[in-house]
């Protein structure tokens, strides 16, 4: 490539809405351009990156035996509707409506239509196992979309979608994808950890999320040095104390005699009353009328994440009975929120009355409506009492092997056993040896494709932009030339190595826009090429270039003939 021909677009300052570090060398880099609130063109440098991150996903999953197809982006409702999900993903499903009037959902995952294509396809147990993925734009209306392409509304991921016979092969089938996995983001050169992880609304009996290990990491991970356990906080909070669970059974359960309910769930999580709890009164709005519900806040610093979805169409909002008063308490405590008395979910709506409330749980009197990981943002302080944390740093693993650590990591992936819960609602079944039909064992596996480029930068920057990982670098290499258009020598110099390096499968581009040495220094090591060589007269003369890694502090002189040799 000939950055004459190619287009670079870099900016000294971030728009001031890039709060990450990320989304402000991404912004700045020419990588991305907003449209719309968590909606990005892909600019050329961006995208290249994008379609190394797919590369590297089609291969591994392709060796591992998931064949690739392409479902659609918009989908019929009605396949929706089968398994319930219209009406359960809330908000964050995008609904369209055809010129008849037709729903459609845009896609955000795409367990209904896989489920649909096996139901027909697949008649025998003599055609399994089978893994189909697609690598899809997706769209879901997050809450609150924000840091660049780490948490946008359109995305792209990788989703496949395992069936089997039987349990035992879904879990090998499971084990597969999570290798393939492993390979994956070693491929990236990320450092990275996997995690068990709960698998909460969509049930079954394994899940672990692929964590690209960050500081500034949305998900605290708990792990053990010594062992290989590992989850994130939420599976790790409900092993350590049954914490979780003892709230959600005693928000199903009336309170206890002659206690309030929320001196019940206090006693049962073991917390001071006094000094951890406080309750107040809200009102919910909602197709069923006006609901009254109470607030139960502990102090303790619960997973951050998101409300994921809001149960009961057409619930909109919730009010506090008096705004001072919810500010009051929200302001300070993070805590756990809790209706009581009805069935309907708590649907918090990021306003200005609670951009202050953080690192809630969420949940109301049915184990089915509880939710973990309620967040309405990251600019809040840590939490005040952090010992009242389930999990925390220097507590016995669960393994016994040793003492837990906490870090923090950014979501890259996600790989589900689902059991048999899409096929069920879909009659999706197979005739098995005997000829009786049975339901098909399904596992579901994710990659963040675009999240991949903000999390491997998270990890890696410096105070002069980005660093790639050679294998997703948008350029590999840089060549450099000094004074192209006064120095024939510099020029036939940089030609010969541009081709012989682009024979030898590096992925080169060549500065040739005349720009001085600084400018052009600073927009590749903000970009991030991982490798430059500089090609001057000077150097030429005694028979030299200059190369210089990324994170190198000095340049160094390699002979003009092993160049390519150096760089391979
Ligand atoms: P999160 O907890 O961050 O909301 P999720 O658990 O809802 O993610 P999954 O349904 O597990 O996401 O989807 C698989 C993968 O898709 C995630 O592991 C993540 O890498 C990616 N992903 C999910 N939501 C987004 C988003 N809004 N923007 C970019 N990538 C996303
Ligand atoms: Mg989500
Ligand atoms: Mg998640
Ligand atoms: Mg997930």
């Amino acid at each position: 490539m000939r950055a004459s021909r190619f287009f670079i677009s870099t900016l000294k300052e971030a728009p001031s809405d890039a709060e990450i570090v990320s989304h402000k060398l991404m912004m700045r880099a020419g990588m991305i351009k907003r449209l719309g609130s968590g909606i990005y063109t892909y600019m050329p440098v961006g995208l290249r990156v994008i379609r190394k991150v797919e590369a590297i996903v089609r291969e591994e999953m392709n060796r591992a035996g998931a064949i690739e197809l392409l479902m659609p982006l918009v989908q019929p409702a009605e396949l929706w509707q089968e398994t319930g999900r219209w009406d359960k993903m809330g908000d964050e499903l995008m609904r369209v409506k055809d010129r008849h009037g037709r729903d459609f959902a845009i896609q955000p995952t795409s367990e209904e239509v896989v489920t649909d294509v096996v139901r027909s396809e697949i008649k025998s147990y003599r055609q399994l196992p089978v893994n189909f993925y697609h690598i899809q734009t997706k769209f879901r209306d997050e809450r609150r979309p924000r840091f660049g392409l780490m948490r946008g509304r359109e995305f792209t991921m990788k989703d496949a979608y395992s069936f089997d016979r039987d349990l035992e092969g879904m879990q090998k089938s499971y084990q597969t994808m999570f290798d393939a996995y492993t390979r994956i983001f070693n491929r990236f050169g990320l450092k990275f950890r996997a995690v068990a992880a709960d698998n909460g609304a969509i049930g079954g009996t394994g899940s672990h999320e692929f964590h690209v290990i960050a500081s500034t990491g949305e998900d605290a991970l708990v792990y053990c040095p010594d062992s290989d356990y590992a989850a994130n906080m939420e599976a790790a909070e409900a092993v350590a104390s049954g914490a979780r669970g003892a709230a959600t059974q005693a928000l199903t359960k009336t309170s206890t005699p002659g206690k309030t309910k929320c001196e019940s769930v206090a006693e049962l999580l073991g917390l001071q009353l006094s000094q951890t709890v406080k309750t107040i009164a809200l009102t919910v709005e909602s197709e069923e009328g006006k609901k009254s519900f109470w607030v139960l806040l502990l102090r303790g610093d619960h997973e951050l994440n998101e409300i994921k979805v809001s149960k009961v169409a057409g619930l909109k909002d919730f009010r506090f009975s008096t705004e001072a008063e919810i500010l009051e308490v929200f302001g300070t405590v993070p805590g756990y929120l809790g209706p009581i008395n009805t069935k309907l979910p708590v649907n918090v709506v990021a306003d200005r009355t609670v951009a202050n409330m953080a690192d809630f749980v969420c949940g109301a009197n049915e184990a089915d409506f509880h939710y973990t990981g309620a967040n309405w943002g990251r600019d809040v302080p840590e939490p005040l009492v952090a010992d009242l944390r389930n999990v925390v740093e220097g507590d016995a693993s669960p393994d016994g092997k040793g003492v837990l650590a906490i870090e923090r990591g950014i979501e890259v992936g996600h790989v589900f056993q689902l059991g048999t819960a899409y096929s069920e609602a879909m009659g999706a079944t197979f005739l098995d040896e005997g000829g009786r039909p049975a339901p098909l064992q399904m596992g579901c596996y994710g990659i963040g494709v675009t999240r991949i480029l903000g999390a491997a930068i998270e990890q890696n920057f410096d105070d002069k932009g980005i660093v790639w990982p050679d294998s997703i670098a948008p350029f590999e290499l840089v060549l450099c030339p000094m004074g192209l258009d006064r120095s024939e020598m510099v020029k036939e110099a940089t030609e010969q190595l541009y081709a012989e390096l682009q024979a030898a499968g590096i992925d080169v581009i060549v500065d040739d826009r005349g720009l001085r040495p600084g400018a052009m220094f600073a927009d590749w090591e903000l970009i991030g090429v991982p490798h430059r060589v500089v090609i001057g007269e000077r150097g030429l003369k005694e028979g030299n270039l200059e190369y210089q890694g990324r994170r190198d502090e000095a340049a160094s002189a390699v002979a003009v003939a092993d160049m390519v040799a150096f760089i391979k």
